[in-house]
């Protein structure tokens, strides 16, 4: 919440409100504004039926006492009137006079004398008296309440006799009883109202704690799974699906989404740390390539500038001599040569380059192969296996590519097989793939070095007397890549070494 706003909301709270009771609990408020409107709902309810009973008690008060008046006035017996002599009167003997809280008394509209009295006034005479007498004279009623506290309704009808208002037929009703009701029920209100507001108040206090308490228990969740970063975590609700359901659904869709951003961003980071990890391993071995390479190239240059400076102090007549300095130079550069070259080929097959393929029929490729090796024959038997049945083979390949990797697999074989030995260049079509197989009856690869000798300037230690680099089974197995296949060897230490090449018929996509 911003800072303005907290300081906003603590300005309202009174210095004196407990602080364990924060009023920005949603908790606390509900109930507030529950009991609050609880409150003026009954302060409502209460008042208005007070008003109704006030209201209905007063008009009922008032009827009666009319009543009374008027069914006296027709019903007191008139002994004697003016002008004959002075008013004599015989109240009915009714119950209704005898009933405690009503008072009648009837006056001589000429005197204004009391002539007649009901035992519940006793010597007493009812108010307004003038004031009747003077509405009797005019033929009038009257109606008066007396008093705020002990009060007293009032009414007065002319008492008529031979059509003549000889009287004043006064009736008071004493309204204390329903005083005493009002009373009594303005008591229950404010009892009712105190005992049912705290106890609607304490309701609404754990209802709304018992609605509350899932939202509670998702920012608790929440909080957890924000600390963890555990985002497979879902808010656990077993409840209908009423607004805390849909907030909990929302909630865990939102969470499944997060889950998939955070295993995104993971890949990411996983691919970025192997991409690193090739970059260092690329690196590595360039570098390795680059000192290895160098060391090569200067063993032929220092044969190469020797030579030269024996060929720079020889004399003219030491020509055995300069003929041996002189092979030993083109040799060296020779050696330079194809070393540059393979370096080369390396060289762009590391900035990516791709060979071109077009179908070619391989038996044509495999034979001038042979006959090449044959050339470079030293005493060792060189034979072409099962090229009549392979006639029709043809596989999708680069021919000076596929050449020079076969000649690179030939030239090895002569070299580590000694004179009388042989070697075979063998094409079949094989489970879905065209295999070339050379193999030869030579030194062999000890099983150590099987698993490297297609790395770059790897070289057998039995191989160390041969001239070579190490570079040509890494320029094979290249080539063989480019092709969509690959190179496997096998070999026995010895007795020889297999190295066969696996094509696929079809086009590789790249
Ligand atoms: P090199 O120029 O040394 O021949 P290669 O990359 O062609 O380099 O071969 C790597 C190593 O594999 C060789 O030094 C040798 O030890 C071993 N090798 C390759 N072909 C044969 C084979 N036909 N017989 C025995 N060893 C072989």
């Amino acid at each position: 919440m911003p800072t303005s706003r907290r300081a906003r909301i603590a300005t309202w709270w009174p210095a004196w409100w407990p602080a364990w009771l924060p009023l920005t609990s949603l908790r606390l408020r509900l109930t507030l504004w529950y009991t609050v409107l609880l409150a003026a709902t009954v302060c409502v309810f209460g008042l208005g039926l007070y008003l109704l009973l006030v209201r209905t008690l007063s008009q009922e008060s008032y009827g009666v006492t009319v009543g009374v008046a008027q069914d006296l006035a027709r019903t007191v017996q008139v002994l004697d009137a003016p002008p004959h002599g002075s008013l004599r009167v015989v109240l009915p003997p009714r119950n209704v006079f005898g009933a405690p809280d009503t008072f009648v008394q009837v006056a001589d509209a000429r005197t204004g004398r009391v002539v007649a009295r009901s035992a519940t006034l006793g010597a007493q005479t009812l108010p307004f008296l003038a004031q009747a007498v003077a509405a009797a004279r005019r033929d009038q009623p009257m109606v008066r309440t007396l008093g705020a506290i002990d009060r007293l309704h009032i009414y007065s009808t002319p008492l008529v006799s031979h059509g003549r208002v000889v009287g004043v037929v006064q009736v008071g009703r004493s309204l204390s009883p329903d005083d005493h009701l009002l009373d009594r029920l303005r008591l229950l209100l404010a009892l009712g109202g105190a005992l049912v507001l705290p106890t609607a108040a304490g309701l609404g206090w754990v209802l709304a704690g018992r609605a509350l308490a899932p939202i509670a228990d998702f920012a608790r969740t929440a909080a957890e799974i924000g600390q963890a970063r555990d985002f497979s975590r879902r808010i656990a609700h077993h409840g209908p699906r009423d607004e805390v359901g849909h907030l909990a659904a929302t909630v865990n869709a939102m969470l499944a989404e997060l889950e998939g951003a955070h295993h995104e961003v993971e890949g990411a980071h996983h691919d970025l740390a192997a991409a690193n990890a090739r970059l260092a391993q690329t690196l590595a071995v360039q570098q390795r390539f680059i000192a290895d390479a160098s060391h090569e190239l200067r063993t032929p240059l220092t044969i190469i500038r020797a030579n030269a400076d024996v060929l720079h102090w020889m004399d003219a007549g030491d020509a055995p001599e300069r003929t041996e300095a002189l092979a030993d130079l083109a040799g060296e550069a020779a050696r330079m040569s194809g070393l540059v070259n393979d370096l080369l080929t390396l060289a762009r097959a590391d900035a990516g380059q791709h060979l071109a393929l077009h179908p070619t029929p391989l038996c044509p490729l495999v034979e001038e192969a042979c006959r090449q090796a044959r050339l470079l024959a030293c005493g060792q038997e060189v034979v072409l296996d099962g090229a009549d049945a392979a006639t029709e083979v043809t596989a999708t390949i680069n021919p000076d590519a596929f050449k020079q990797l076969l000649l690179i697999l030939l030239d090895n074989a002569l070299k580590y097989t000694p004179a009388g030995g042989r070697v075979a260049l063998a094409l079949c079509r094989e489970e879905g793939e065209v295999r070339v197989a050379v193999s030869d009856t030579g030194i062999g690869i000890a099983p150590g070095d099987l698993p490297r000798i297609f790395e770059r300037f790897y070289r057998a230690d039995g191989a160390r007397d041969v001239g070579g680099s190490g570079l040509g089974l890494s320029i094979a197995g290249w080539i063989a890549a480019q092709h969509g296949g690959r190179i496997t060897a096998t070999s026995s230490p010895g007795r020889g070494s297999a190295f066969t090449v696996h094509l696929p018929t079809s086009v590789p996509d790249d």
